[in-house]
């Protein structure tokens, strides 16, 4: 997504907008929706522009217990200042970019892949209550219970009776 000089002149409030999410071609990223919308605002600062809005990513992820896959939409704040102002770049915050004086524009889709990524959860579950997969026998323990904790604990009570045969 581009941001145009003449724009940012004028002031921007509360634009709504959709990215492609073939855009974020990412291994480890996947989306249940085509387009991530957000909304933008632009205003003039005293070194250049400040630029605040929200994106709603639409992931999908794999549960870490389950391994189904569920849908996690996630609507996250940003913030940052585009500056030609090169002693404003020397810390190493990532929300001041170089908007250079000769550029008439300036593409967001790094900044905005960053936020993506930032977003992503490492941890990966459904639900906090999600009951996983049956180690033995991989029944999803969400929808149904198997027989493996059952039969476990017959055979177990069998086994000094077992042990008294084979003696
Ligand atoms: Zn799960
Ligand atoms: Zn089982």
């Amino acid at each position: 997504m581009k941001l145009y000089r003449t724009e940012l002149d004028k002031g921007i409030s509360k634009k709504l907008f959709d990215i492609d999410t073939n855009q974020f071609q990412l291994d480890e990223l996947d989306f249940y929706e085509n387009t991530i919308n957000g909304e933008l605002s632009a205003e003039r600062s005293s070194n250049g522009y400040h630029i605040s809005g929200i994106l709603n990513i639409p992931f999908e992820q794999t549960c870490d217990r389950c391994l189904t896959k569920f849908h996690n939409l996630r609507s996250t704040e940003f913030n940052f200042w585009l500056t030609d102002k090169n002693e404003l770049l020397q810390g190493d915050s990532d929300d001041i970019l170089y908007f250079s004086r000769d550029d008439n524009e300036i593409d967001l889709k790094t900044l905005f892949q960053e936020i993506i990524l930032l977003e992503k959860q490492m941890k990966s579950i459904c639900n906090e209550s999600c009951k996983g997969l049956c180690s033995s026998c991989g029944t999803n323990l969400n929808y149904e219970n198997c027989r493996c904790s059952i039969e476990e604990s017959k055979d177990d009570s069998w086994e000094p009776l077992k042990n008294l045969i084979d003696k």
